[in-house]
């Protein structure tokens, strides 16, 4: 057991050995600097490649790399909800594994956080650098309509580049597919929630799990759910009590 970090940086995992050295490395090289207490904790899906046995061996060079695997692939917020519960952090960072999101941006996050609870990336100003035309539509499609039926104005939903305090996370509703989802569920929580623009890359290795298909589609399902949240849940303040 290492001291309690400040920071927690959750990574989903999915099929990733090519990327996880590279991605722990440049984790290492924006951290060190800072001088703050981390840890990583990577979520292993049920990888069927070498992901698993290359995180034993990165969690056994440093116990600041915590790592576990699921019996089954349970998708994607399963892995980062898995991760976000195991942070012992004060806040908590997400990120993909793949290096798409880049660590370098961590400390914009931070400073960001003080002005908010939670910090979201958005890759709205560098989409074309890191994905082709047929994947920015339908991603800017099914972040439209999230936004209209959510009221929200969020540029870009499906990044899961954020940075938030860990209580947001403490009554947070998971189902799957709420990772296109947090920055609501938290304001829903009354968080408050702020964008930044962060870098987007291509992937360094391997290959997307997601084509256009459930990029557009999967979670519209999902977002009549959250728009019935938003309406129905308990918004109350007492505000005296008797006897208590
Ligand atoms: N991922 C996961 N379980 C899945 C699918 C994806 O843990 O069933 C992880 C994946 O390893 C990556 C992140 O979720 O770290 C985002 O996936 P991907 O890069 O395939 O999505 P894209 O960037 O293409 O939208
Ligand atoms: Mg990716």
């Amino acid at each position: 057991m290492t001291d309690t970090p400040t920071l927690s940086i959750v990574v989903p995992c999915y099929n990733e050995e090519g990327n996880l050295i590279p991605l722990v490395t440049a984790i290492r090289e924006t951290m060190e600097p800072l001088k703050l207490t981390y840890e990583i904790i990577i979520a292993d899906d049920c990888s069927k490649d070498k992901s698993w046995e290359i995180l034993e061996k990165l969690g056994a060079e440093d116990p600041r790399i915590r790592a576990l695997r699921f019996v089954k692939n349970a998708g994607q917020s399963a892995a980062m909800w898995a991760g976000m519960n195991a942070a012992r952090g004060q806040y908590i960072a997400t990120l993909d594994a793949d290096l798409q999101n880049d660590p370098k941006d961590l400390p914009k996050f931070l400073e960001a956080l003080k002005q908010a609870d939670c910090v979201c990336g958005s890759r709205v100003e560098q989409r074309r650098k890191g994905d082709n035309v047929v994947r920015q539509l339908s991603s800017k499609i099914a972040n439209g309509v999230r936004n209209k039926i959510t009221r929200e104005n969020v540029t870009d939903s499906a990044c899961c580049y954020r940075v938030f305090k860990r209580e947001c996370v403490g009554n947070l509703k998971f189902f799957k597919g709420m990772h296109r989802f947090l920055p609501t569920l938290f304001k829903i929580e009354g968080y408050t929630v702020a964008e930044i623009p962060i870098s987007h890359h291509e992937r360094f290795a391997g290959q997307s799990n997601y084509g256009v298909w459930n990029r557009l589609f999967a979670s519209s399902y999902d977002l009549f759910a959250v728009r019935w949240m938003q309406k129905r849940m308990f918004r109350f303040q007492v505000k005296d009590r008797v006897n208590f």
